[in-house]
């Protein structure tokens, strides 16, 4: 039973970190796609077990109910569209000197900020200009 679990753990990461964003009913999909017998509550449980154990993390800021998660949890920035609910990483240097600053002039210990971008990717940007789209 115990190395059913584990295996099925560690298939829900690799499929994360493969797919790179993905929310969990796509996770779902794509894992169900390559193992049938594998089920909703399994994946779920697993992404549960996972974020807590600190293995995995959420994306701040995707939208509720369509939460994105990602499987590189370095500390790294984000993007997500506004229309089309996409996720990527935002390949910029993190800002490690803020945590300091921050501690400093708030008296708080701090364990690390994770920064979501908001906007419009390329594919909803030139959609977005176009006079017959839909936005
Ligand atoms: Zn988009
Ligand atoms: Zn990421």
């Amino acid at each position: 039973m115990l190395r059913r679990n584990t295996w099925h753990r560690d298939a829900v990461k690799n499929e994360l970190a493969a797919m790179g964003h993905p929310t969990a009913e796509e996770l779902y999909l794509s894992l169900r796609a390559k193992y049938p017998e594998m089920s909703r509550a399994t994946v779920y449980r697993n992404l549960k077990i996972l974020e807590e154990a600190g293995g995995i993390i959420r994306v701040i800021g995707s939208v509720a109910g369509g939460e994105r998660f990602d499987a590189t949890v370095k500390p790294h920035y984000h993007f997500i569209c506004l229309k089309c609910g996409a996720a990527r990483d935002l390949e910029i240097p993190y800002r490690e000197g803020e945590n300091a600053l921050i501690e400093e002039k708030h008296g708080v210990k701090i364990e690390g900020h994770r920064t979501t971008f908001f906007g419009y990717c390329k594919d909803c940007a030139s959609k977005k200009t176009d006079k017959n789209g839909e936005l």
